[in-house]
């Protein structure tokens, strides 16, 4: 590099592999991965670590008030790697998840976990829609879970945990607790601040937050989870590319930015579609008459509520709203895309019962993953097409 150049960004590393000159240093390095003393600033082989991937780890972790951020190419990796480094087979851990999470977190239970490792783990339910925590106290007081994994605000119908207490209790048995923050983001709050081991997030979402990457990050605190971390991660090739780790470390640069505007434009939509009368329900954590509010807002110290809604189109019956789902997603999608995703800077909907329909409760809810355009706008589109 010439070093004439001023350079403010990190440079694209692409190369697989990295230069030694002599036997020794070779020797040495090879000696020092082996024995788990390897230093992060020495790069060997990009599957095992590559310096601009790195730089975008520190720059998460900082976000994160973590010790330590690890990339890997999706959330989905993420969350296999911070469920593996947690899991040991020879003490038979057994992993309690939270009822009220991600779809594909579900279907990674059922054919990795149980089909294909043989794993053990059980569901914790809601009671009426929410989590009752003497009984996760009870439970967890049998030691008979090791591991715990929940959602601080669950996909796709916002159930907002009393996440501290809920880490509270799992220390208090010694059970290891990983949080999937994605919907809250670390502007809301900071699950490792609040004791939690490990935190995932799919960096696809809000933290690349233009729709364009498919990444995941995992964080913590702990020194020996973070050289499992990268050894896990060595083993089943799972990084992320420098290329779009490069573009990560950009958008991360608006991220704070982003995701207040997604916060204060999602509250102002959620109070239109509340009031709209072909609007039966929303869901949002920041409406005061949601199940939620009071919760959130200990929760998140009052700086926002999130990005995301659910809402229900009104019908007289199930037929008649999914006829009514039909006709506005018709009217909607030139303006507000129909993509399943969410935490891009465009407004975004996807019909909840067209995903999920063992968990979806009618073929009427939508949830809407709310942008950072003007706000007038999003709400002049969903007016439009609910006309
Ligand atoms: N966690 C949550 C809450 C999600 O919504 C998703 C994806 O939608 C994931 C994890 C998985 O992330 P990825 O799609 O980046 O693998």
């Amino acid at each position: 590099m010439d070093k004439n150049i001023n350079q403010s960004k990190m440079p694209v590393y692409r190369d697989a592999g990295f230069s030694f000159y002599r036997f020794e240093d070779i020797e040495q390095i090879f000696g020092e991965e082996k024995s788990n003393s390897w230093q992060p600033e020495k790069y060997i082989y990009s599957r095992y670590r590559n310096p601009t991937v790195t730089h975008t780890e520190q720059k998460l972790a900082k976000l994160e008030n973590s010790n330590w951020s690890i990339l890997s190419a999706s959330g989905m990796a993420s969350i296999d790697m911070a469920i593996s480094i947690l899991y040991n087979a020879e003490k038979k851990s057994n992993i309690l998840f939270f009822s009220e999470i991600y779809g594909g977190t579900i279907s990674y239970m059922n054919y990795v976990l149980k089909q294909k490792r043989g794993v053990d783990f059980g569901v914790f339910n809601t009671e009426n829609g929410v989590y009752n925590l003497n009984k996760l106290d009870e439970l967890l007081s049998s030691g008979k879970y090791t591991v715990l994994y929940f959602e601080a605000v669950s996909n796709p119908f916002l159930v907002v945990s009393d996440a501290k207490e809920i880490i509270r209790i799992a220390k208090k048995y010694n059970v290891k607790v990983i949080v999937d923050n994605t919907f809250a983001t670390s502007i809301l709050w900071k699950p490792v601040e609040n004791g939690a081991d490990l935190v995932v997030h799919s960096v696809t979402k809000y933290l690349s937050g233009h729709g364009s990457i498919t990444a995941g990050v995992l964080s913590g605190n702990a020194a020996n989870l973070l050289h499992e971390a990268i050894e896990y991660r060595k083993l089943v090739g799972a990084i992320l590319s420098p290329d779009d780790a490069w573009r990560i470390a950009e958008q991360l640069d608006t991220f704070e930015m982003r995701v207040k505007k997604h916060n204060k434009n999602a509250l102002k939509v959620a109070q239109f579609l509340d009031k709209h009368p072909k609007i039966s329900t929303v869901i949002y954590p920041g409406l005061e008459s949601d199940n939620f509010y009071n919760e959130a807002k200990k929760l998140f110290n009052n700086k926002g509520f999130g990005g995301m809604l659910t809402f229900e189109i009104a019908g007289k019956n199930e037929e008649a709203k999914k006829a009514a789902v039909v006709k506005y997603l018709n009217k909607s999608k030139e303006s507000i895309p129909i993509i399943p995703s969410m935490g891009e800077t465009q407004t975004i909907q996807l019909p909840i019962y067209a995903v999920w329909k063992d968990r979806s409760p009618s073929p009427s809810y939508i949830r809407l993953s709310v942008g950072i355009e003007n706000v007038d706008e999003i709400i002049l589109n969903l007016e439009n097409a609910l006309k």
